[in-house]
């Protein structure tokens, strides 16, 4: 699965989802610039200092972008592709697609796809806003030519979708700075905000077992969580690991999406 000499693969991946997070939560919050402000920060700081410390680590990440960001912000999906990352699907707003209609889901695609390719994107994968599907999903990607999704908890590795030609790249709630940093002032205000030495242990002991076993470490990653001064300094710390481990490809999910379907099909084959 991996290229020569390497083990393991590993993704840094960023959900850009600003204010679409609270607008699908209750569309009313378009009225309520401090609830909308936590997102907000995420284009206006977060965004900026993560593009900073990815040159100063020299690596490409990935960027998931829901269409309504990408319309309120291109100047920031510029930026992004500027520094030679990858930009890719996030809903058009923040909605489940389990909870949109058949007519509403494809309006939703179809329109994230349409505003990424007029900020000159070729998106090949999705995210979805939930990480959830709908039954419809996979044979709409499909449809529209998308290669990859990294939205199940089913696997260590790349594999194919069954049925389908799209290739999945796994997640989880353990590798996701929101499971760990968000606080919801409405249902989670007892929950208490992890540090990000806890997080750091957390994310290592988990990059060194994902690599022992030969699979994927694809954090996810949100700049209105992990844009905060001492989140980013632990991020530069975990990402000093990663580029310590010859044995570790770290590469954007584009990437490990076309060799996994290359590696995958040859062995389909055979
Ligand atoms: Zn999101």
């Amino acid at each position: 699965m991996w290229p020569s000499e390497k083990r393991a693969g590993a993704v840094l991946s960023f959900d850009f989802d600003a204010e679409e997070v609270w607008l699908a939560e209750d569309p009313d919050n378009v009225h309520r610039p401090g609830v909308l402000s936590q997102g907000r920060y995420g284009a206006k700081v977060g965004v900026p200092l993560i593009l900073g410390l990815l040159r100063d680590v020299r690596l490409s990440a990935t960027f998931f972008v829901p269409g309504a960001v990408a319309a309120r912000y291109p100047e920031r999906v510029e930026e992004i592709l500027a520094d030679g990352h990858e930009v890719a699907l996030h809903g058009y707003t923040h909605r489940s697609p389990a909870a949109l209609s058949a007519a509403e889901e494809e309006d939703e695609l179809v329109r994230s796809l349409h505003v990424l390719r007029e900020l000159g994107v070729d998106p090949v994968g999705y995210r979805s806003p939930s990480w959830d599907f709908s039954e419809r999903t996979l044979a709409l990607l499909a449809r529209e030519g998308v290669l990859y999704s990294s939205n199940m908890m089913d696997d260590l590795r790349p594999y194919r979708h069954e049925g389908s030609p799209l290739i999945e790249l796994p997640v989880q709630w353990m590798l996701d700075d929101a499971a760990h940093f968000w606080i919801d002032a409405k249902e989670s205000w007892t929950k208490k905000i992890s540090t990000p030495s806890e997080v750091l242990e957390i994310w290592r002991g988990e990059l060194e077992g994902v690599c022992g076993l030969g699979g994927l470490f694809v954090l996810t990653m949100h700049p209105q969580f992990i844009g905060r001064p001492s989140r980013l300094t632990m991020l530069r710390e975990l990402i000093d690991v990663m580029k310590a481990r010859d044995d570790l490809w770290i590469a954007t999910a584009r990437e490990v999406a076309e060799r996994a379907d290359a590696v995958l099909e040859r062995s389909e084959d055979g």
